[in-house]
């Protein structure tokens, strides 16, 4: 069992909260043994503009520039341009279009967002404190299923995110988890393993290996992430990924270009 040779979440300084450039990405994506590397920043808000959280519209030439520079220099490494796009319900139309603006090679839609309150955002954590953590749970779940039906992502990215400062559910998740895993199967979207959450104060990686377990029962396919804002995180933990993607069935991963699969490996 070998490490996934692609790590398809990283970003850019451009999105605000991320450090280093491309080339530092991609040279340090080599030097861990990577294949591919896939940069996916965040894509411009469609309900409101902050420059500490994503890129905004008139970045965008420019992010592509960066990009095309480094998939020059860095060859053998195989780099490829996407965006992670928060879904947002109401802004559905907004946000194909942006996605529609470029050729992307795939694009992870992630849920950062329940009403408006950014419930991973360090500087929103306090909300949590009025909130009922099982409603939250429910409403996340809710918003990771219409993001799937959306048809707008190819990726969902950080499927359990909602755990990312360490508060559980007392309730019972599996039924969510089940119904939202059939979702994503109908949908035809991947789910990633997302190394980042065991460098976040839960611990652990995204998803958790009892829902990823549903994930491939319901044969979702997989793809890799390290969800990288700084160069020296790109493959980060990728051998403990893959354990627990094999440890859950998985028999092998997805390789993306233009908004297709272009080939699968093997685990
Ligand atoms: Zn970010
Ligand atoms: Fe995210
Ligand atoms: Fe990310
Ligand atoms: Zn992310």
């Amino acid at each position: 069992m070998t490490k996934p040779i692609a790590d398809y979440h990283m970003h850019t300084p451009l999105c605000g909260h991320a450090v280093g450039e491309p080339s530092e990405y991609a040279r340090h994506a080599r030097e861990v043994g990577l294949e591919e590397i896939g940069f996916s920043d965040h894509a411009p808000l469609v309900s409101h503009e902050d420059p500490s959280i994503t890129m905004n519209i008139k970045q965008l030439p420019r992010y592509h520039r960066m990009i095309e520079e480094v998939q020059k220099k860095y060859t053998p490494l195989r780099i490829k341009i996407a965006l992670e796009a928060d879904f947002i319900p109401g802004y559905e139309k907004k946000t194909k279009a942006i996605l529609k603006g470029y050729p992307y090679d795939y694009v992870i839609g992630s849920v950062h967002f329940i009403n408006q309150w950014g419930f991973d955002d360090p500087s929103e954590r306090e909300r949590w404190q009025e909130k009922d953590i099982n409603q939250v749970y429910h409403d996340y779940y809710d918003l990771l299923r219409k993001s799937a039906a959306s048809g707008l992502f190819d990726i969902i990215g950080h499927a359990d995110l909602v755990k990312k400062f360490g508060h559980r559910a007392s309730e019972d998740m599996t039924e969510e988890v089940k119904k939202t895993a059939k979702v994503f199967k109908k949908a035809g979207v991947a789910v990633e393993i997302n190394t980042a959450g065991l460098r976040k104060p839960v611990g652990e990686m995204y998803p958790a290996a009892d829902c990823l377990k549903i994930y491939q029962a319901a044969g979702v396919p997989l793809t890799f992430g390290s969800d990288a804002h700084d160069p020296k995180d790109v493959g980060k933990d990728f051998d403990q990924a893959m354990t627990l993607a094999s440890a859950v069935g998985y028999k092998e991963y997805l390789i993306f270009k233009q908004r297709k699969v272009e080939r699968k490996v093997k685990i």
